[in-house]
C-alpha cells in the first residue's frame, strides 16, 4: 500500500467520507475529513483486541508537532502493516485553522466539547467540527466491547512557555485520579499532571466524562511552525503509543520523587472591568509566588497568594468580565492518586 499522509489526506480532501481499504493486517476507513479509523481485519481479532484508543491532534491548528508525530505514525503503519492490539481513531481536530496556520477559525474549538453543541444548529465551523468530532468519538466508543480499555489522548502545543514544559491536564475526575494512568504519562516524559477540579468543555473531558475513557490534554513544548519542532523530545511519548497500540499493555510504575502534581487551588474569575494582572504576560505556566505576593487587582480588590508556593496556570487578561483570568494551583503528594 502506497504510504498514507494524514494530513495531506485531509487537508487534499483525496478521500471520500466513507471510504475504505485494507492491508495484510488491518481494515482502514476513512470516516470524515480527518477522522481515520484502523482496526484489526478480522472481526474476531477486532472483538478480542482489548483496547479502543483515540489519538487527536490540531485541535488548535497551529499546534504542529502533535500534527507531525500522528501523521508519521499512520504513515509507518500503512507502509509496514503491523498487527494491531487496538482499534484505533485517528483525528486532526481543525483542519480549516490548519490550512490558516492559526489556533482557530471563529472560536477555540476546545471550548465547545459539551453536549448542547451536539444539538444546536452551529453557528461557525468550529461548532459543527465540535459536534462532527463528539459524535465520532460516540460511535467509535459505542462500537468498543465493555471490556475493552478506552483510551483518549488528545494532544497539543502551549502558547506559552512553561515551567515544566511537558504536562497533562487531568480532567475532572470525581472517582478519582489514577495512579497507573499518570505512571503511563511519566513513561512518555510527561511528569507533570493538572489535576482538574471542575468540569469542562474540552476533548478530553468529554471522553472522560461521557465514555469513561483515560483521557488527558497533553501539551508536548511550545508552539512551532511545521518543520520546526524537534521530534526527537517526543519519541518517548511515540514509544509508549506504540507499545497501547502493538504491544502489550504498558504498566509502568510511577517514580514519585520525579512526579509533579499540582491539583487547582482557586479559579479566578474577572470581575471587573477594571482589571490586570500582577505578573508580566509571558510569565510562565506554573511560575510559583509567596504568600501575600499579588497576583492580580480586580477593580478594588487586591487578589495575592494565599499559600506559599501557589503557582499560576493559564492566565489570560483579556478574558470577559465574569469569564475565568486565572487558576491558581499547589503541588501536590503522590497519595492524591488512586488505584
Ligand atoms: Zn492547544
Amino acid at each position: 500500500m502506497k504510504a498514507f499522509d494524514l494530513l495531506e489526506a485531509t487537508l487534499g480532501h483525496e478521500m471520500t467520507p466513507g471510504e475504505s481499504w485494507q492491508d495484510d493486517m488491518n481494515l482502514w476507513q476513512w470516516l470524515d475529513d480527518g477522522i481515520l479509523r484502523v482496526e484489526p481485519l478480522k472481526p474476531a481479532d477486532s472483538r478480542n483486541c482489548d483496547r479502543a484508543i483515540v489519538l487527536s491532534c490540531g485541535i488548535h491548528g497551529n499546534e504542529t508537532a502533535p500534527i507531525e508525530l500522528l501523521v508519521a505514525m499512520a504513515k509507518q503503519l500503512s507502509e509496514t502493516p503491523r498487527r494491531l492490539q487496538a482499534r484505533v481513531l485517528f483525528i486532526l481536530g481543525n483542519p480549516k485553522a490548519v490550512v490558516n496556520g492559526s489556533r482557530f477559525v471563529d472560536e477555540n474549538l476546545n471550548r465547545l466539547f459539551s453536549p448542547q453543541y451536539k444539538q444546536a444548529k452551529p453557528q461557525n465551523p468550529e461548532q459543527r467540527r465540535a459536534s462532527d468530532l463528539m459524535r465520532a468519538i460516540d460511535e467509535f466508543f459505542s462500537l468498543a466491547a465493555p471490556h475493552q480499555r478506552r483510551v483518549h489522548y488528545d494532544l497539543h502545543t502551549a502558547i506559552r512557555d512553561s515551567k515544566h514544559p511537558f504536562f497533562a491536564v487531568y480532567p475532572h475526575s470525581p472517582e478519582g485520579f489514577s495512579r497507573n494512568a499518570v505512571a503511563r504519562l511519566q513513561a512518555a516524559d510527561v511528569d507533570t499532571v493538572l489535576l482538574s477540579h471542575a468540569p469542562a468543555s474540552t476533548f478530553s473531558h468529554y471522553s472522560h466524562c461521557y465514555h469513561q475513557a483515560e483521557a488527558f490534554t497533553v501539551e508536548l513544548g511550545k508552539v512551532k511552525p511545521f518543520g520546526g519542532n524537534d521530534m526527537s523530545k517526543l519519541e518517548p511519548l511515540k514509544r509508549l503509543l506504540e507499545a497501547m497500540l502493538y504491544g502489550l499493555w504498558p504498566t509502568p510504575q510511577l517514580d514519585e520523587q520525579r512526579i509533579k502534581l499540582f491539583r487547582v487551588t482557586r479559579a479566578i474569575h474577572r470581575q471587573h472591568q477594571e482589571f490586570s494582572l500582577s505578573f508580566a504576560d509571558d510569565l510562565a505556566n506554573f511560575s510559583r509566588f509567596k504568600k501575600g505576593q499579588q497576583l492580580a487587582q480586580d477593580g478594588n480588590e487586591e487578589i495575592v497568594a494565599e499559600h506559599d508556593g501557589e503557582a499560576i496556570v493559564f492566565p489570560n487578561r483579556k478574558v470577559a468580565v465574569g469569564q475565568r483570568a486565572l487558576l491558581t494551583v499547589i503541588q501536590s503528594a503522590p497519595s492524591i492518586l488512586t488505584d
